[in-house]
């Protein structure tokens, strides 16, 4: 039966090949329309007067946190206060890498001495998790530490364990919608997150909430504000916040935040004064005007989720048609928002399946990649980003990736059983 199953899965998977497709589900990048959906900023007349806001003039040099609309319109998404918020350039990540490499040339407010002095940092990365987080951290040499996810977010026995090395200095996290298994952490665990007690001064938990308004299903779900919970526990300099438009309104041209403690926002203005005048203040104005304020936002998100669910749905109806009377060859999640599914394939099959897709012209994300050093020591996972094909090619590339899936389990089994 075995012999009968794997020749036609051959046979169907070449005829696939001779297609010539080419299609993409490996960066999780909004689809055309949805870009289309923003091109109104650009059909909002603003007169010579529009660019001063609050006194300050967004056409001038200046203000390195922000024009006072733009910090307010980010603290009003992420629960915090605008004075906590520096409203920065085009990338979140790029404020990240920032944070981190300040505290390798400068050091943080609570640090002994410049990281880049230490022998040695140790970094926490709840697994499956993003890979471009992992490589900035992996940049610096850092030693990295997989701790699993489950489904309330990080296994926090892990972590309480793990931070009483002085050596492990921080934590990535993506608290909502996380990239790459959608789930949200829980309320407790967020909690713990908040009181731990690093034995590292200057601990960096980093709070990456990308997707904090990126529901694909229903209304908005609220979050606790980790800044003040933070505090709370007497950690409020312990966290730093990032958030941006990316995925609201251009990638790579929205504005992007950071949030932290007001002695935070000290510290880091004052060597972000050495390094730049001030971003670009007339992109935060143009977004503000807009996106106006939190409703506007979550009534913007709405339209993207039109778009965006029924390409979620594809996947899922091809998964659950095509891979679920297989038996256990696979398991997938059903993220209520963010960009990305999980697909988890047999043990040892995931570097495979990507082969078997791109031999076909269907590029995923590198299998291992959600893992530090690429390493999934199963082999297991791979992750799926629906989003930026149109509908079509995402039903075309969803049958495709189910063939080659069954095709690798099965040449498995029958290698197992040689
Ligand atoms: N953080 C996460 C979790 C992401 O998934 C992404 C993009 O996919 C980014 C950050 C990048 O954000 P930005 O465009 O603001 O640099």
């Amino acid at each position: 039966e075995r012999q009968a199953e794997y020749a036609a899965l051959c046979r169907t998977h070449q005829e696939q090949k001779a297609l010539g497709l080419e299609l993409n589900m490996a960066r999780g990048k909004p689809g055309r329309e949805q870009l289309d959906m923003v091109m109104e900023m650009y059909n909002i007349p603003l007169t010579a007067d529009d660019f001063i806001t609050d006194g300050i003039d967004a056409r001038n040099y200046g203000y390195v946190a922000g024009i006072p609309i733009a910090r307010k319109l980010f603290a009003d998404l992420l629960g915090c206060k605008p004075s906590q918020v520096i409203a920065g350039g085009n990338s979140s990540l790029e404020l990240m890498f920032d944070a981190v490499s300040k505290a390798y040339t400068h050091g943080l407010l609570h640090s002994e001495k410049p990281w880049g002095r230490l022998d040695r940092v140790k970094w926490l990365c709840p697994v499956p998790g993003y890979d471009r987080h992992f490589k900035v951290t992996e940049s610096f040499g850092m030693e990295l530490i997989p701790v699993t996810m489950t489904e309330n977010g990080p296994d926090m026995d892990q972590v309480e364990r793990l931070i009483r090395d002085p050596e492990v200095r921080g934590m990535w996290n993506v608290p909502k919608y996380s990239n790459p298994t959608g789930i949200i952490y829980s309320d407790e665990t967020i909690r713990r997150l908040a009181a731990m007690k690093p034995a590292a001064p200057d601990f960096m938990l980093m709070w990456d909430n990308a997707y904090c308004v990126h529901e694909l299903e229903g209304d908005f779900v609220p979050f606790p504000d980790i800044l003040s919970l933070c505090a709370e526990y007497g950690n409020a300099d312990m966290v730093y916040e990032f958030a941006s438009t990316s995925k609201i309104t251009f990638p790579g041209a929205g504005i992007a935040c950071g949030a932290v403690s007001e002695a935070n926002v000290e510290y880091f203005k004052n060597l972000l004064n050495i390094q730049i005048i001030s971003y670009d203040k007339m992109n935060q104005l143009r977004h503000v005007r807009f996106l106006k304020n939190k409703e506007g936002v979550l009534a913007h998100m709405a339209k993207h989720r039109r778009r965006l669910v029924p390409c979620f749905d594809a996947v899922k109806t091809a998964f659950n048609e095509e891979l679920t009377p297989c038996g256990d060859i696979a398991h997938w999640t059903n993220p209520k928002g963010g960009y990305f599914i999980s697909l988890y394939v047999m043990p040892g099959c995931a570097k495979r399946v990507a082969q078997l897709c791109k031999d076909c012209g269907l590029t995923l994300t590198g299998a291992g990649s959600a893992y530090p050093y690429h390493k999934d020591p199963d082999d297991a996972h791979l992750r799926i980003a629906p989003t930026y094909p149109s509908l079509d090619e995402v039903e075309t590339a969803s049958d495709l990736l189910c063939v080659c899936v069954r095709l690798a389990a099965v040449e498995k089994l029958l290698a197992e059983n040689a």
